[in-house]
Formats: structure tokens, sequence, C-alpha cells
């Protein structure tokens, strides 16, 4: 079992958290003018790195707050804030 560092709880066991995305998407500035394949492009699509990446986690069974952590997709391990 993997412990993941929730900034406010502490190392918690991986089974109380859920994964929730890549870090960093921008809503549109200004959703109305967005064409539908760019619609798609921000709903849909996302970087799918092999290595270091930004997301987004809840402690879901815990604080329940969202927080950002950078992750090794290619080893699971979560670096150290
Ligand atoms: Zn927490």
């Amino acid at each position: 079992m993997q412990l993941i560092d929730c900034p406010w709880c502490g190392p918690r066991e991986e089974v109380e958290f859920s994964y929730g995305g890549q870090a960093g998407v921008a809503y549109p500035a200004d959703p109305a003018a967005l064409s539908d394949e760019e619609w798609a492009s921000y709903v849909f699509y996302r970087d799918n790195p092999k290595g270091r990446f930004a997301e987004r986690w809840n402690h879901a069974i815990g604080c329940r707050r969202w927080f950002s952590a950078v992750r090794d997709t290619a080893t699971y391990r979560f670096e150290a804030r």
C-alpha cells in the first residue's frame, strides 16, 4: 500500500484518495466563443507523459479537500513536497 501525503492530514493510504486528472487545465476565458472541436479538446484531451506529471487529487475519505501533486507515471511515486 502506498502512502499519499495530504497537505492537511499528512501521509494516508492511497485508498482514501480519488484522482482528479491533470493539474493546471484552465477553464476557457470565453467559453461561448469555443468551437465544438475546441470544447472537445478542453473536456477530453489531456497530456499523457511518461514521467513527472502534475495532477489533482482529492482526499475523499478524509478531509475531502483538493490538492495538486506531482507523480511519476512510470513508477507511481509521488514527489516530496
Ligand atoms: Zn486530507
